[in-house]
């Protein structure tokens, strides 16, 4: 494909995505395809968003529970295709069929996965209890585990960079902060630095937008490690926190363990208070030596119903937002974003569940 210009042929629409984490990304993607659109992504850079710190797994059980997530499979069904059809178009692979392995320490937690196996919806998700393998270096509490079946990982920084490329070689991605004090609006248009949009769609995660500052978010901060090994241990687990196989480099295998959740501290800087939490919690199950290479922090953007935020600006037209993704990000952003997508350019309902007008009051 050629470049674009900035100058807006005739007869196009003209929108403008504010933020490039996982919510923009999904919904700049439905409009990338558009010839008749002029497509322009505004992000001041991924390392402020809370999508490059995500760990990148998707997982269709709520393990606390032992429920099956919203929404589940027609959310994994259009993750799938989305990441399917990124990677046809970016040439690399981010998708990755890694399940996670639930650790049991109880009989009684065993007897109630069972029990839980049994339920049709459930029996889609749950894998057979397995005695467990000598070579993940599991402590000896752990009695068993089991596979969530179509649960796996996705290499999100990777996939994101990746896309960054692909949006700043089609000249549709500009690095750079947008000012909420420079979008002008009348009763028919919006205009953002002089520049006039049919649509402008704000993605910016937990950072507050003044346009939306009514919404009921509830936001979570989350902190992960990396540490590294020289001890191999293929398999993804999860037992009070969640442990990652990513790489393996010439020092040795890096892992990911999380994640924390702190609804009072709203920075996004690592704390040793959870980095001591994450590592006592890792080395009461794993026995392996291992070294601390990187912690990272981000803040998950949750709505205090837990559902995403889709939607129209009550007042201001043209304006609208897709935020709120909360811990399961992956799963919920190809298809929300296409549904907003079908909305704004195609008029269809969004679902009342989703849509900010819930919380509109009479
Ligand atoms: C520790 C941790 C672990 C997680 N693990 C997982 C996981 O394993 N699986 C999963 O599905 N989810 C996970 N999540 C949740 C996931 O990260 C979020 O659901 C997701 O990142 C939200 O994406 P977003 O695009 O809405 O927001 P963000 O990723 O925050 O993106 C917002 C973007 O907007 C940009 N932006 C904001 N304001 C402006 C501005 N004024 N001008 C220009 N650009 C702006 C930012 O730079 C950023 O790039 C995790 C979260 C945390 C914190």
């Amino acid at each position: 494909m050629g470049k674009k210009s900035y100058l807006c042929p005739v007869n196009k629409r003209k929108v403008l995505i504010v933020g490039q984490g996982i919510a923009g990304s999904a919904l700049a993607s439905c409009y990338a395809k558009r010839s008749d659109v002029l497509l322009h992504v505004l992000d001041k850079g991924l390392v402020h968003g809370s999508s490059v710190v995500a760990a990148g797994l998707y997982n269709p059980i709520v393990f606390k529970r032992l429920t099956s997530s919203w929404q589940a499979s027609i959310l994994l069904d259009s993750m799938r295709n989305f990441f399917q059809e990124q990677e046809k178009l970016l040439g690399e692979r981010f998708l990755f069929d890694a399940p996670i392995y639930k650790l049991f320490t109880e009989q009684r937690e065993i007897d109630f996965w069972q029990k839980k196996q049994k339920e049709p919806e459930l029996s889609v998700f749950l894998g057979d209890v397995e005695p467990v393998c000598n070579t993940l270096m599991l402590g000896a509490q752990i009695i068993a585990m089991a596979k969530v079946l179509q649960s796996g990982w996705i290499d999100v920084a990777k996939w994101l960079h990746a896309y960054r490329q692909f949006l700043l070689g089609q000249n549709i991605l500009r690095q750079a902060d947008f000012v909420a004090e420079d979008l002008a609006y009348n009763d028919e248009t919006l205009f953002y630095k002089g520049e006039q949009y049919d649509e402008i769609i704000l993605c910016q995660g937990a950072v507050q937008s003044k346009f939306f500052q009514d919404l009921p978010f509830n936001n979570v901060k989350g902190e992960v490690l990396t540490v590294q090994s020289n001890t191999q241990s293929q398999k993804t687990w999860s037992k009070d926190i969640f442990f990652l196989p990513t790489a393996q480099t010439n020092t040795g295998f890096l892992y990911k363990t999380g994640s924390t959740f702190d609804w009072q501290d709203k920075n996004t800087l690592p704390t040793a208070q959870a980095r001591l939490s994450l590592e006592e919690a890792l080395q009461k199950i794993w026995q392996a030596d291992y070294t601390v290479v990187a912690q990272e922090a981000g803040i998950r953007p949750v709505s205090i119903d837990r559902r995403p935020f889709l939607g129209r600006h009550p007042s201001i037209k043209g304006l609208s937002i897709f935020n709120a993704l909360g811990a399961k990000g992956l799963m919920l952003a190809p298809y929300y974003a296409e549904h907003l997508y079908k909305h704004l350019e195609e008029q269809e309902e969004l679902s009342k569940t989703v849509d900010i007008k819930r919380f509109e009051r009479n």
